[in-house]
């Protein structure tokens, strides 16, 4: 039997794997696998445990002695909990998470061994990592890297191992990873944000960055998944015929997800509980076999390293379940692909979230000061946000028509944009009349509803939109790292918050009111920041031409996008705000590139080894078996007109794919001879990626005529039906 109908059959046997109901409710067992405050308590002595909370809440660098003492505790929690190794857990610029695991064990010299972990050990190690991307930076300075404790975010135990989240960072102080501009930028926005916080309430001490993220990913049986090299090397389908039925029926979203799934995802939401993972919604997305997880959001810190430990295990839970998770952002063709919303919000230490509006004058005021803020940053940097977002896999959902478009602008709704209009408009022209009070008043600003109409109509097709008490940032996309697009918006929020403190000073130094300076500023700001407010139809043509009218930034191509990373006015904010220096934003700029070309490369590979080996063959084989038939029915004297089409139409489709084929490896093999990352990048792009398409509607094609009999991989009907 061919392969892919045993396949097939395999999938169709695969019954949902019962999970036992844990015993418990997860309020019992929530962060059972977690080194957290309450266990701390436990295993640490008093002076160690306050010492560990300073550095964890005031950043307090902690002793050796200390670290000693907390080592001794966290070993002692981790053996007590079955582990027998620990590792030091980053996220390097590969994407994913890097682990090296060493043994609690150590020989005593004396044939034995002793379970050891120092406070040294738990503080810093050097992972062997020469092959980690780096762009160039080892190199240049010092071949080492080291890891380093990140006391912020706790340890955790998976399987039997001990994590401690760690940055990762070369010993000339350049970072290596995700998670040390991620924490600079938070340091970033909390001073900026503070500031100004100042001039509404002076008891503010710190400014946190919240993140809720909502995951977006598909299941596909395992069986079937084997069978498609494509899945297998690239995360996505190269070649597919659409089925007939796709999402057109809207059937699938929140629709009842089948038991197989349900299994799953109840396995995945009591592994996250007890990992401190504070998960909380679950749905079918619009897709068929797509779906959405996603928790209770937390600072961005914590919340990004839950979303990388998370993908890590939805990837082992969904093998125990015979399914294959794909977090790439466009796995299948003519349907919606996945991304990750970020949900981003600022909260002070008092309790007030910057981003809600409030009860009184004053508190809105601040509200609309923080929200203008975010646009004009938003606005000044849109072009460097985009990029943050782009990858050579988001780059097919950004700007397809279902996602957000390739263009950043901000949705704000219409009851806010109102607001702004008026404090636009309002008096205060004439310095004598002006009274805050009053202008507050007119524009609506003293009375903002703190139940915002529109946050039950939200626009989708905003790529970053306000949903009444945070941002969305919608383009993430479902295999990234949040880290990448939080730094930024964080970062360009830093300086826009540290320039109109600026600004507002100076005003007031002249010797003009503070409510009338901050008016004054906002009323410039909501004029020049009006550029990145759309409220419409983002996925519209009229919007694209608009958007360029407006001048905001338009490219599609991810090599040419990652340019904006080096231009002048974001290697100015990053150095500014002490998140990047230009090394490090030369060396992220040329992992991009590399990255970029290495996918691209492997699909093309991938693409190219499918259609001669799979394709081409089994086209060929129907179509001796035609030609087989047209000659006897030759002999027999009957018309086989249509066969002879039909035999014309599969040759003429082999004979492209073999040209496209091989003119794509020619457009590969000039490109790899290109020594410059950016430029061959742009190549790949330009030149190789370009025949994707074209062979992929030819091999489609071939799909439609040929024999299902013979049709070698699943199609779509099986891998997007079967569950
Ligand atoms: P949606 O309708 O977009 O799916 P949800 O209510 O499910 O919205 O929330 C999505 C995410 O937003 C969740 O992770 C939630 O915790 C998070 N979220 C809610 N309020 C905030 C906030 N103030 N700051 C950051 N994230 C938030
Ligand atoms: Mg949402």
């Amino acid at each position: 039997m061919l392969l892919r109908f045993k396949m097939v059959e395999a999938a169709l046997n695969h019954r949902a794997v019962e999970v036992k109901a844990p015993a418990a409710r997860p309020s019992e067992y929530f962060g059972e696998k977690v080194f957290g405050r309450a266990v701390m308590r436990k295993y640490l002595d008093k002076p160690t445990y306050e010492a560990l909370l300073n550095t964890m809440d005031n950043g307090t660098p902690l002793s050796l002695e200390l670290a000693d003492s907390v080592a001794a505790g966290m070993r002692q929690w981790a053996l007590d909990n079955g582990a027998d190794h620990y590792t030091h857990w980053f996220q390097p610029l590969t994407g994913g998470t890097a682990e090296k695991h060493d043994s609690f064990s150590d020989p005593d010299g004396k044939g034995m061994v002793i379970e050891s972990f120092s406070g040294k050990v738990l503080a810093q190690q050097e992972p062997d990592a020469s092959s980690f991307p780096n762009g160039g930076i080892r190199n240049t300075f010092e071949a080492r890297g080291y890891s380093a404790w990140d006391p912020t975010s706790p340890a955790f135990i998976v399987d039997t191992t001990l994590c401690i989240p760690t940055v990762f960072i070369a010993y000339t102080g350049e970072a290596l990873d995700y998670k040390v501009p991620l924490l600079r930028s938070i340091s970033a926005v909390d001073k900026a944000a503070t500031a100004v916080c100042h001039y509404f309430d002076k008891n503010v001490n710190s400014v946190h960055t919240y993140l809720g993220w909502e995951q977006e990913y598909f299941l596909v049986d395992e069986s079937l998944w084997a069978v498609r090299p494509d899945l297998v090397l690239t995360g996505r389908t190269l070649h597919g015929h659409e089925s007939a039925k796709n999402q057109q029926l809207e059937d699938h979203y929140f629709g009842a997800i089948p038991t197989r799934v349900i299994n799953f995802m109840k396995e995945l939401e009591c592994e996250c509980l007890k990992l401190g993972i504070p998960v909380k919604t679950r749905h079918n997305e619009v897709a068929p076999n797509q779906f959405e997880l996603a928790p209770v959001y937390e600072e961005a810190n914590l919340a990004n390293d839950h979303n990388q430990l998370l993908m890590t295990i939805m990837d082992k839970i969904a093998r125990r379940h015979n399914f294959r998770v794909l977090l790439h952002e466009k796995p299948f063709k003519g349907i919606n692909g996945s991304g990750k919303h970020n949900n981003w919000s600022l909260g002070t230490d008092t309790g007030v979230n910057l981003f809600g509006p409030g009860k009184t004058p004053s508190e809105n005021l601040q509200f609309i000061t923080f929200l203008v803020n975010v646009m004009a940053a938003v606005y000044k940097h849109n072009g460097l946000l985009k990029a943050s977002i782009m990858s050579a896999t988001n780059s097919h959902r950004l700007g397809a028509n279902e996602a957000p478009p390739a263009i950043i602008s901000a949705f704000l709704g219409s009851q806010i944009s109102s607001v702004l209009d008026r404090l636009e408009r309002s008096g205060g022209d004439d310095a004598l009349r002006f009274d805050a009070k009053s202008v507050l008043k007119m524009s609506g600003v003293s009375q903002i509803p703190s139940i915002l109409l529109d946050n039950t109509d939200r626009n989708r097709t905003s790529p970053f939109a306000f949903t009444g008490n945070r941002f969305e940032f919608r383009a993430v996309g479902s295999s990234d790292n949040c880290a990448e697009a939080m730094i930024t918006l964080c970062t360009a929020a830093a300086e826009q918050l540290t320039e109109f403190k600026s600004e507002v000073d100076a005003k007031i130094e002249k010797g003009v009111k503070k409510e009338r300076a901050i008016y004054e500023t906002l009323k410039r700001l909501i004029k020049e920041c009006k550029v990145i407010h759309f409220d419409g139809n983002g996925y519209s043509d009229e919007w694209k031409q608009e958007a360029l009218r407006r001048g905001l930034d338009c490219e599609t191509s991810a090599p040419l996008l990652f340019d904006r990373y080096l231009d002048a006015a974001s290697v100015k904010m990053f150095g500014d705000m002490g998140v990047y220096n230009k090394v490090e934003l030369e060396a992220r700029t040329e992992v991009k590139w590399e990255t970029y070309t290495k996918k691209i490369q492997i699909e093309a590979r991938v693409l190219g080894d499918i259609t001669m080996n799979n394709i081409i063959p089994v086209a060929s084989k129907y179509e001796a078996m035609l030609l087989d038939k047209a000659y006897k029915m030759k002999e027999l004297g009957i018309s086989y007109d249509s066969d002879l089409e039909l035999i014309k139409d599969i040759q003429s489709h082999t004979a492209m794919l073999q040209r496209l084929v091989r003119d794509m490896i020619e457009a590969r093999k000039v490109a790899n001879r290109v020594e410059n990352q950016r430029q061959r990048a742009i190549l790949y792009h330009d030149t190789v990626e370009i025949f994707f398409d074209q062979i992929r509607t030819h091999i489609d094609k071939l799909e439609e005529v040929i024999d299902d009999q013979l049709w070698p991989m699943p199609k779509y009907r099986e891998l997007l039906f079967i569950k």
